[in-house]
């Protein structure tokens, strides 16, 4: 069995704190999610190499939720059950003017709110909301230098779109936590790989110096070498600053021991107006739940076509260590039922 490191990121031992959902999942073989994500846009301004919502067609149809669609699914996500919201992509969320109005709008109704973005277009108003509404946002970098970023992003950079806009507004960011007292945790991403580890030590310092959180490195798909530079990251780690390392996400031999996709069942996705399996599958037609414009969010996911499209997940379509492996695994060995349960 794939052995996988507990960081303080892994999502399994999150498990515990939804039992009653993992309760039903038990029960009934399905739960509502207790997190949702929710792409407010398809568009970006940024053109990254491997791109999701590019490659599997996701901004092709440019499309964004107009305010009263969004207030209107983040309603219904509420009805659901769901703990959490995070704006993500699809495209960047704030190029929809109204995501920072949804971040409102989701805390307001009791949500926890996370954002993943490039970092590149916030206003001293939009950096408010995000460090008064979020419990995290992650701003994706996957560079240490102007080269490396205009070549992996396809923006000039230096520019409005670059690298330097990214780490000044990760600084803002970060005098704003501390001025309002925030708990909110600020981070960058990092994806490793032949072309972007020379730049993961610049990376690490010019985050440190931002004064954000963390930094987290993880490997591209399909690039799997292990940074020698990871330990000169780590070395660079204080009391307040952390580097996070999935290493365990760099096992290229691994394959899925279990046959079903229960973890599905706790994060669902919704790419504008459509509903898909997982994040991993946004924008694949074959992996479409429903459209929010013609059925609502309860009805898809009770729906038979759900039913059958999760029960005829192809894991050759998938990832092997997708974000949310380490979830069905454990819940593959809790399903196992032990003998005599209530002696402990
Ligand atoms: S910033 Fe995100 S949404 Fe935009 S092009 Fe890059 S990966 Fe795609
Ligand atoms: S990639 Fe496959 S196994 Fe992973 S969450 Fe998505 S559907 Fe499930």
């Amino acid at each position: 069995m794939h052995n996988a490191v507990v960081t303080p990121m892994s999502l399994e031992n999150k498990l515990f704190y939804h039992g009653e959902k993992v309760s039903e999942l038990l029960e009934t073989g399905d739960t509502t999610p207790v997190t949702w994500e929710l792409d407010p846009t398809n568009l970006c301004n940024h053109d990254c190499i491997g791109c999701y919502a590019k490659g599997a067609g996701g901004r092709a149809n440019n499309e964004s939720i107009g305010l009263k669609e969004g207030k209107n699914y983040i309603d219904q996500i509420c009805e659901l059950n769901a703990k959490a919201i995070s704006f993500t992509g699809g495209g960047d969320p704030m190029i929809n003017k109204d995501t920072p109005e949804f971040i409102r709008y989701s805390k307001s109704k009791g949500l926890d709110v996370g954002m993943v973005t490039n970092g590149t277009i916030f206003s001293d108003e939009s950096i408010d909301t995000v460090i008064k509404n979020n419990s995290w946002i992650r701003v994706s970098l996957d560079a240490g230098s102007d080269k490396v970023y205009s070549i992996i992003r396809r923006v000039p950079s230096p520019g409005p779109a670059g690298l330097d806009k990214a780490i000044k507004n990760l600084a803002k960011l970060s005098a704003r936590k501390k001025e309002l007292n925030s708990d909110c945790t600020i981070g960058a991403g990092f994806l490793t790989s032949e072309l972007t580890n020379p730049d993961m030590i610049a990376a690490t310092k010019m985050c440190r110096d931002a004064g954000i959180d963390y930094i987290s490195f993880r490997p591209f798909h399909g690039d799997y070498t292990i940074p020698d530079d990871i330990k000169k990251c780590r070395e660079m780690e204080t009391d307040s600053f952390k580097v996070h390392f999935s290493e365990f996400k760099y096992d290229s031999k691994y394959t899925k021991q279990y046959t079903v996709c229960r973890g599905q069942s706790f994060s669902g996705v919704i790419n504008v107006h459509k509903v898909f399996v997982c994040c991993h599958l946004r924008g694949v037609t074959k992996y479409e739940l429903g459209d929010l414009r013609e059925n609502s969010l309860s009805e898809i996911w009770h729906s038979e076509k759900r039913k059958h499209i999760v029960n005829n997940i192809d894991f050759r379509d998938c990832i092997a260590l997708c974000k949310l492996d380490c979830v069905n695994r454990q819940l593959h060995h809790i399903r196992k039922k032990p003998q005599h349960t209530n002696f402990i």
